[in-house]
């Protein structure tokens, strides 16, 4: 689904070449903030820490910490991106699966809480505790994938004691638990059942310490690009669900920091990667268009649903063909539009301000310019030169 906002700013805009990427930013404000309110009911201490690999654009992470979220990182880079953005490190939260010896010497410095993903790392921050440093460290638990299977991030039941028990022998304290379902559910079921699984190592853990106790229940939050033509539960659905679930644990409210890392649904359809008609053939007698950007820029579009639409309207259906110089750079087939085609006619691709951006590649052409909303009928802000690096 494309905003019309967005449909809109297209349309204003025409003066700007081609591709480009365009942003709503004060859809993605609201977005956080519409998170937060949800959340917030049912957990006085709660923190939204945005997911930097969904998109780190600074003008996206900026106008987070503005609003009041945190910072969730998977590497050094990540990390220092966020302190550059003025996070500070009580609010950046270290992920991922793999952290460098240097990387966690850097968090341990900043005093970031350092989510552990395995023993391997666990062994590090024991080894530097017992040489006077105080790493905050929580610990991120596997999901179940079915039966008797876990998932390869976090630590398994197993590694959890072996964690517990090196990190006890070097004082370290463990100040919460982390997960990511890696689902995009439309209801509270995946997260409310990896917490029924590990309730009691939830209970042990958080009654074995005192001061606040984190709980990360990870992103996956959906878009509107996660169930097309269907309608999103608003997000009481979740917190209620999670809250439910968690008063089975029986942390007292005080001190359960909860802490949630959308990604996804904070960006992800607030963004549209414009395009213009280049060149138009017919190709077994039906109408091809190519544009003049390549599916390199929104890499999802086969794996994910992003909307592919004419700006002017029409009833005449065309193949859209990226700028590629490979025969499957397909954009979408028999997508409506005007029968007076012209060249230079704008193609709008939805739910490209995820994932896509940062990993589109520079094949061809360099990275495209970004830009973002102002007011109705004025130019957009640029919030990144074309050429520029990903971020
Ligand atoms: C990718 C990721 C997220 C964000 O996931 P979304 O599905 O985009 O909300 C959050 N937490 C971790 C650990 C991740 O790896």
């Amino acid at each position: 689904m494309i905003s019309e906002r967005l449909r809109e700013g297209v349309r204003d805009a025409a003066g700007l070449s081609t591709p480009y990427y365009l942003f709503d930013l004060d859809a993605i404000g609201q977005t956080a903030e519409s998170m937060v309110q949800a959340w917030q009911k049912h957990f006085p201490r709660f923190t939204l820490a945005y997911s930097y690999k969904t998109n780190a654009l600074p003008g996206v992470t900026t106008l987070l910490q503005k609003c009041g979220a945190a910072a969730e990182v998977v590497s050094g880079a990540e990390l220092s991106a966020a302190l550059a953005d003025g996070f500070t490190a009580d609010r950046i939260y270290f992920d991922g699966p793999v952290k460098q010896a240097g990387e966690l010497d850097v968090a341990i410095a900043e005093g970031c809480l350092i989510q552990a993903d395995s023993l391997t790392e666990i062994r590090v921050l024991a080894e530097r505790a017992r040489h006077g440093a105080e790493p905050r460290v929580s610990l991120r638990l596997s999901v179940p994938r079915g039966r008797r299977r876990w998932s390869r991030f976090g630590l398994v039941p197993e590694e959890v004691a072996e964690a517990r028990a090196l990190l006890a022998d070097a004082r370290v304290p463990i100040r919460g638990i982390h997960f990511n379902t890696g689902l995009h559910p439309l209801d509270a079921g995946p997260y409310r059942s990896v917490l029924r699984h590990w309730r009691s190592t939830l209970r042990e853990l958080s009654h074995g310490s005192d001061g606040p106790f984190s709980v990360d229940i990870g992103g996956g939050f959906p878009a509107a690009s996660c169930a097309p033509g269907r309608a999103l539960p608003p997000w009481s659905v979740y917190a209620e669900g999670v809250a439910a679930e968690l008063a089975q644990v029986g942390l007292p409210p005080e001190r359960l920091h909860l802490i949630i890392e959308p990604g996804r649904s904070i960006v992800e359809d607030h963004a549209v990667l414009v395009a213009s008609v280049a060149a138009h053939k017919r190709r077994r007698r039906r109408d091809t268009i190519v544009l003049d950007a390549g599916t390199n820029l929104v890499r999802s579009i086969n794996a994910w649903h992003h909307p592919v639409e004419f700006l002017r309207p029409g009833g005449v259906r065309y193949d859209v063909y990226g700028a590629m110089c490979y025969e499957s750079d397909l954009f979408a087939e028999a997508v409506e539009g005007p029968a007076d085609l012209q060249v230079g006619d704008r193609v709008v691709v939805g739910a490209a301000g995820g994932y896509d951006i940062p990993s589109a590649n520079v094949w061809l052409r360099p990275h495209p310019a970004v830009h973002a909303l102002a007011e109705a009928g004025a130019t957009p802000v640029l919030m990144r030169e074309p050429g520029s690096e990903i971020r």
